[in-house]
Order: C-alpha cells, then structure tokens, then sequence
C-alpha cells in the first residue's frame, strides 16, 4: 500500500523503512504501525542508542562549526528531528551551508523542515542513495565549494552497508573528495559491546526486512583508515566530549568518531 498524491513522494507503508523505525525509536510522530512493529520488537536498549546517538550527532556538530568549519554534507540525514544538524551549525556559524541526503522517500516528504536555513547560510536536499557516492559528491559540488573544508557526516547510516568491502569503498570514495582540513564524523551501532543485544537487534530489523550489519571496534575502525581521529578517538557515542558535569556517561552499544582529513 502507498499513500500520497502524485507531486509527493510515494510511501510504501507495507513493510518498514530505517529512517521511520528511527523516528519511531526517537519517540517521533512520523513512522506507521509496521515500523513501529519492529521497533516494539527490538530490545528497549535500541531506544537509549538511537536518543544517544542524535545527541552525539548534535555535540559533534557543534564541535566542528567551532572549529571553524561552514560546510556540511550530511548523508542518511533521517526524518527532521529538532534540532537538525543546520540549526546546530547555524547557531554558531550562520552563513553555514549544508547539504543532506537520504534514501528513504519519507525524508523527502518532510524535507521543508530541514530546507529552513537562516538566510545568511544555504541548506539543500538531494534523494540519493549513499551506494552511489560520486553522483552525491556531484551534487554537493553545486552548493559547496569542495576547495574548502566540508565536514563529512555518516551518522548511524553505515550499519545498513553490512559488506565490509562496499562499505571501506563508499567511505574511501567520499572521503577522497574531501580537501585537507575536513573531516568525517561517523558513528554506528556496535556488535561486540553487547553482543547479545546486538544480535537481537540485526535479527529484529531482518525479520522487518531491513537488512543491518553492526560492526566490532575493528570494524568500525576500518572504516577510518588512513585518516587521523581526533581527540578522544574512537569511543562509544556517551563518551565522546561528555559534558564535564557527567563523570560517569551512559551505558552506549554505539561508536562514534570524528577524523580530520590531512
Ligand atoms: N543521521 C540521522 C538518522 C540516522 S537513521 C541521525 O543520526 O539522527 C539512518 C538513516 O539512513 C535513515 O534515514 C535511512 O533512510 C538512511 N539510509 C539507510 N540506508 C541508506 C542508503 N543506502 N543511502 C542513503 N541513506 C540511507
């Protein structure tokens, strides 16, 4: 079944989609009783990740605007969750430009919230799958000026690449657009912090027909190669830049990392 008119996106609300079950986890309003099906399914922890994992989002975004950088290409963007990653960048630097992308036709449907800029910055919208980086990286090119740093966001998408080749390879490929004093930020959701969780998970989503490989360390760290992390490096997404006021952070099944490109 689908719903929509013509002029909008066709949504297929017979079986769930990623970005749905995510707004579904994140307590959203834009999801349909099938994907609220898995995420009912999926361990209760998948919910502290996916809220976790949208603040890591927002305290990384943040860092990299206060380090100056102004351009954002930002692919799996999700279902607009507020604050989005412009609003956050904006708010430090206003002129920003960012650039999202996603797969899922819902995100399209709801893109006006994220097309919002101030106007002294730009924000845009592509459909577009990140299988096919070059055609992204074209489109960037149109609003971002690739001889400038541009921050790289993957956040919680690269889980839904499980070959470990294809997924090294669209990682490479990005990045190698990227000039020196970029960076990429990437978080995904681990398979050796809590492997039983994890495994419940990956099974939950594959029952839903949503094919997920989480990682290891290893293999998150793989998808870093050749770049080097910043400060704290590699940790899951509680701890990275934790609030001074919180010594202890959460329990978290999600890595993140932030990397400069030299
Ligand atoms: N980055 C956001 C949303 C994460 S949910 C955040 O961290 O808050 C993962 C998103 O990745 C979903 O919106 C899903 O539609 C998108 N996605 C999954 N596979 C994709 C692909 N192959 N190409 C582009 N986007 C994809």
């Amino acid at each position: 079944m689908t719903t929509g008119t013509p002029d909008l996106p066709q949504i297929d609300t017979s079986r769930a989609h990623p970005a749905r079950v995510y707004d579904w986890l994140l307590g959203g309003k834009d999801n349909y009783p099938v994907d609220e099906a898995v995420g009912e399914r999926l361990p209760p922890e998948a919910r502290d990740g996916a809220r976790q994992n949208r603040a890591f989002m927002q305290r990384a975004a943040a860092w990299l605007a206060a380090q100056g950088v102004d351009q954002f290409l930002d692919i799996g963007t999700g279902i607009p969750t507020e604050p989005n990653l412009h609003q956050i960048v904006q708010r430090v630097v206003p002129t920003a430009r960012v650039v999202y992308t996603d797969n899922d036709p819902i995100v399209l449907r709801h893109a006006e919230a994220l097309l919002v800029s101030r106007p002294e910055g730009t924000t845009d919208y592509i459909e577009a799958d990140v299988r096919r980086p070059a055609d992204i990286v074209d489109h960037a090119r149109k609003v971002l000026d690739f001889d400038r740093p541009v921050a790289l966001s993957l956040i919680a998408l690269m889980h839904f690449i499980p070959d470990d080749d294809e997924a090294q390879g669209i990682v490479r490929r990005l990045v190698a657009a990227l000039p020196s004093g970029s960076y990429l930020v990437l978080s995904h959701a681990s398979s050796d912090l809590h492997p039983e969780l994890a495994a419940q998970a990956v099974s939950e989503y594959a029952k839903g027909g949503i094919r997920l490989g989480f990682r290891t360390r290893s293999g998150v760290a793989a998808l870093f190669e050749g770049l080097e992390l910043v400060e704290p490096g590699l940790v899951t997404a509680t701890e990275w830049h934790a609030a001074p006021s919180d010594p202890s952070p959460e329990v978290s099944g999600i890595y993140v990392a932030v990397a400069r490109v030299s």
